[in-house]
């Protein structure tokens, strides 16, 4: 059951459910709409404009009047900050209220969804707009008959494209760095998920964004998503999804203008446990949170459980018992419960699609491997673990997107990094050592844009994310290093020689 409180908040939300252009929400031009379901329930949520190109084309040329005009990017950087801070403090001030919406829009459990993914999408925006008159430009070592600047500015508009596991985190990642660096957003979030973003515009206005600089068009990825990788009055896109959608935006700007792609792109994580890894009271929280945390909806998921043969039936024990105990799966709503819905029903087929083949290739199924609690319409699965795999089965080589983890044994260090690199991706790894030197080569060892040591950790805003292989490309989101891809570099050569004086 729901707490009261949260029911209450529920109950009271009116979700913004229009398009977000040029400072005003406006009807999809083709005035269609199309409704969404709460995938805990499988009932109608909310009726929202079904933008297409007519509307990405109003939000482009919003954008690119405001960024043209320079009321945003002319601005002094430290009344930029204060706009942007202000929205930050909005974010967290209706904290109640976005979280709810996103629990009732993507399933994610509310105690995570009020405790971590709105107070960090709040704080992303905060620590980007702080860093906004702090960051230097830069002056060539030059002679003396020259100065040279080296300059950063903004891209000019940029284009983003998000998923649907952490829409409002995932916006952040994107709109911080974005708008920090002063630049003009068309975004379009998720067809599933579009209510947090939605109200996050309106706050942000509310913070005194100028208008056009923040747009926001929901619809389809194969109208509104390609339609803002083929625009031709587009800077930089920026996209997080899937790999093989990935990919298309490469193409796209190959055929068109060019424009700068970013991708992050999914991921088939490995956590490895050593022959000397630690307490496994500490291990055995962490090891389930990397691949259960937002039901495994999570690009840098710990889906593969890489562990020296030594320990592996203690931990698989230790895991299923406190995957039974601590993974309670509910009504996300309920402040007790770890474990929401699968996105929707084709996902949760998919995700028990997976299930049924690696039974059928041989794994072990230790703990879940079912669907549960369907009276309630809702797309549950239970957590589910799998035990003697192999690294060549499908549950271990593909991205399952949901609560299912796949262990794999070995029996020398070397054998372990192979295992652990052996996937066309890399975003993220973890290794568990009491070893020092072990830890630290195998940090080095292994091919992930992050590696999370005695720990599963996506960094902090301070650390850039994204992925090695086919899991990113181009980008990374949160730290300077996001500020700094939103931006082109500029050299403005100042001649300072003297009448007759040659030029350094
Ligand atoms: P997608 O990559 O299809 O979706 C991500 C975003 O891209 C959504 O906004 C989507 O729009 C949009 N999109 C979809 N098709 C296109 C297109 N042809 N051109 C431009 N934009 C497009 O992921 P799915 O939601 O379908 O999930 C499939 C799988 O992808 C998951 O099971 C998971 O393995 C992986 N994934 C990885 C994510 C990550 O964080 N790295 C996030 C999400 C998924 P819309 O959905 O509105 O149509």
């Amino acid at each position: 059951m729901a707490s009261s409180t949260m029911a209450d908040v529920a109950a009271g939300i009116r979700f913004r459910t229009a398009a977000y252009i040029d400072g005003q929400f406006v009807p999809a031009a083709s005035g269609a709409t199309y409704v969404t379901e709460n995938p805990a329930t499988g009932q109608p949520l909310a009726e929202i404009a079904l933008g297409d190109e007519r509307d990405v084309d109003r939000a482009v040329t919003a954008a690119r009047r405001a960024a043209d005009s320079g009321v945003w990017s002319g601005m002094s950087p430290g009344d930029r900050k204060r706009i942007l801070v202000r929205f930050a403090d909005l974010i967290d001030e209706h904290n109640d209220e976005l979280a709810v919406t996103e629990t009732l829009d993507a399933g994610k459990p509310i105690s995570d969804v009020r405790t971590l993914d709105i107070p960090d999408t709040a704080a992303c925006i905060r620590w980007h707009a702080e860093a906004t008159d702090k960051l230097y430009d830069q002056v060539a070592p030059t002679g003396p008959g020259a100065v040279a600047m080296i300059v950063r500015e903004p891209v000019g508009v940029v284009g983003a494209v998000i998923p649907w596991n952490y829409p409002a985190q995932m916006a952040a990642w994107k709109l911080g760095p974005a708008l920090a660096t002063g630049n003009c957003v068309v975004i379009k979030p998720a067809q599933q998920t579009s209510l947090s973003l939605l109200r996050m515009a309106e706050l942000a206005s509310d913070a005194g964004l100028p208008p056009g600089v923040l747009n926001v068009v929901p619809g389809p990825g194969d109208v509104v998503g390609v339609a803002i990788a083929r625009h031709p009055d587009i800077d930089a896109v920026a996209f997080t999804g899937s790999t093989e959608v990935g990919r298309t935006f490469l193409h796209h700007a190959a055929d068109t203008n060019l424009k700068r792609v970013l991708l992050e792109l999914g991921g088939k994580s490995p956590q490895v446990i050593m022959a000397d890894a630690g307490d496994l009271d500490r291990i055995v929280p962490q090891v389930l949170n990397a691949v259960f945390w937002n039901m495994g909806e999570n690009c840098s998921a710990g889906s593969r459980l890489v562990v020296h043969r030594s320990r592996k039936t203690e931990l698989v024990e230790r895991l299923v018992a406190a995957a039974a105990r601590d993974w309670i799966v509910g009504d996300p709503l309920d402040e007790s419960t770890r474990i929401g819905p699968m996105i929707t029903r084709g996902h949760l087929e998919r995700v028990l699609g997976y299930i049924a083949a690696g039974r059928a290739e041989g794994a072990r199924l230790v703990t879940g491997g079912n669907r549960v609690l369907e009276e309630t319409g809702g797309h549950f699965v239970a957590p589910t673990i799998f035990d003697d795999a192999t690294n060549e089965m499908r549950i271990a080589r593909e991205e399952i997107f949901g609560p299912v983890l796949t262990v794999i044994p070995f029996d020398t260090e070397a054998e372990a990094i192979a295992i652990a690199n052996d996937t066309p991706y890399g975003l993220a790894a973890s290794v568990y050592t009491e070893n020092v030197r072990v830890a630290h080569r195998m940090a080095r060892a292994i091919k992930a844009g992050t590696v999370g040591v005695n720990a599963y950790s996506e960094g902090d805003l301070t650390t850039p994310f994204g992925g090695f292989k086919q899991s990113g490309f181009g980008g990374h989101d949160k730290s300077v290093h996001a500020h700094a891809q939103y931006t082109d570099l500029k050299t403005i050569w100042i001649d300072m020689a003297e009448d007759d004086e040659p030029q350094a």
